[in-house]
């Protein structure tokens, strides 16, 4: 038979054997009350299980091998943290298991226990061919409760792990929510392809110094578009101009240096997505809402964040250039509606899980799952093959679950850690 360790880990936590007249190696009566707890970090397998050797009730912990010589193997000999282990269960039991102590450890063997019908339901999934997942052929058979409890259990993970990056950006921040927000959403706007000078631009400009010219746009366009290093000295019409007059003054004001203009993209680009109109949508953002992330939090309606984004106001120079000294046709340079829900995904919905979870406060967490239930499903090649898969997808929540789930189960075969694989196996 071919498996691994973690077949029996999911054999054991769930009682999926044979457990008529279970018995030790001894010849000794064994009963389980309970599986106990999977451990996944060092030391013995499960903790806290409960079971009766003969007349005796026992509670500890639990290891598990494909033999029962793996134990020495595996240097658990030497090791104090499995001097009290109260049951080896194994596959095969090749070796009495004497701890130094003299002790010796009752052992159950499952090889005659495990039938062939789950063995085969187990190969099929794990080892079987496959184009896509490891479950292609039976992932459309799950139940719709268990898939949305699984992709809920999966998107949380895969929050918590992005909101690590946060809360390691907020520490640097001093604890700054309103400055942490601000450089996240700065990286966002540069939508992946200017996504770094954006970053590099909002870490080269506190926002403590934005907010001090918030009721003059002209002198919080100057700051952006200089602190990017678009004012130069080649420029020429009135617009620009200005902005370099006001910039050259702000600049010796703060002492700031600008970030290097060549990191910014234009090639392959759209020209509703040059970095200058996303700039130009930022400095319209910044402007129209001051102290952004305490007024995210209070907007308890999805509708009432999509109206941050939906409501700036470009300077109207930007109506008919794409970028300074070029003009073009005149034409909406207002945020596009994929644009923003890339926004309120990537940033809001983040934020505000972050926030929650850092806080413990559970409503900020539900406020950010509700946004991302309200979204429309991401549309990439993992998500296609979902779709043909027969899998329902409508919105981000399922589309970030999904993405999750292929990047850190599927991707590893980890189908026996997997909601999905676990009901697969249990519907045979
Ligand atoms: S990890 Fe889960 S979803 Fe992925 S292939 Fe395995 S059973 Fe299917």
């Amino acid at each position: 038979m071919l498996f691994t360790e973690d077949f029996l880990h999911y054999v054991w936590k769930f009682r999926l054997f044979n457990r008529l007249n279970l018995r030790t190696g001894d010849g000794e009566e064994l009963e389980i009350f309970s599986a106990g707890l999977h451990n996944s970090d060092a030391g013995p397998d499960f903790q806290n299980a409960r079971i009766r050797i003969g007349n005796t009730v026992w509670a500890g912990n639990v290891e598990i091998h494909l033999s029962s010589s793996d134990w020495q193997k595996h240097g658990h000999t030497t090791d104090h943290a499995y001097e009290n282990v109260i049951l080896h269960v194994v596959y095969r039991d090749d070796q009495p298991l004497v701890l130094n102590t003299g002790r010796r450890v009752p052992t159950l063997e499952l090889q005659s226990r495990i039938s062939a019908n789950l063995y085969n339901r187990y190969h099929n999934l794990v080892f079987g061919h496959q184009t896509i997942i490891p479950c292609e052929a039976n992932i459309a058979s799950v139940d719709s409760l268990t898939m949305q409890n699984w992709l809920t259990r999966v998107l949380v993970e895969r929050l918590e792990k992005r909101s690590a990056t946060v809360i390691a950006e907020l520490n640097l921040n001093r604890g700054d929510w309103e400055e942490t927000f601000y450089q996240f959403l700065a990286a966002n706007f540069g939508f992946k392809i200017n996504a770094l000078p954006f970053e590099l631009l909002a870490k080269s400009l506190p926002q403590n110094i934005l907010a001090k010219h918030k009721n003059n746009p002209m002198q919080i366009e100057a700051l952006l578009f200089g602190q990017a290093g678009f004012l130069t000295d080649k420029l020429n019409d009135q617009y620009p101009l200005k902005l370099k007059k006001e910039y050259d003054f702000l600049r010796k004001k703060y002492k700031l240096t600008p970030v290097e203009n060549h990191l910014w993209k234009f090639m392959r680009l759209r020209p509703q997505n040059f970095p200058t109109i996303r700039l130009a949508q930022f400095a319209a953002l910044v402007m129209q809402a001051n102290h952004l992330f305490s007024k995210i939090l209070e907007i308890k309606e999805v509708k009432g964040l999509q109206n941050l984004f939906t409501d700036i106001k470009l300077n109207n120079y930007w109506e008919n250039h794409y970028r300074f000294d070029t003009e073009s046709p005149p034409s909406s340079k207002n945020l596009g509606k994929a644009s923003i829900d890339v926004l309120l995904l990537n940033t809001l919905g983040l934020f505000l899980f972050s926030y929650g979870k850092h806080n413990q406060m559970q409503r900020y967490i539900d406020r950010s799952l509700q946004l991302l239930e309200s979204l429309p499903s991401e549309n990439n090649n993992i998500i296609t093959d979902f779709g043909t898969l027969g899998v329902k997808i409508k919105t981000a929540f399922e589309s970030q679950a999904l993405l999750e789930l292929k990047s850190s189960y599927c991707n590893y075969k980890k189908c026996l850690q997997c909601g999905v694989g676990n009901k697969i196996l249990n519907l045979g």
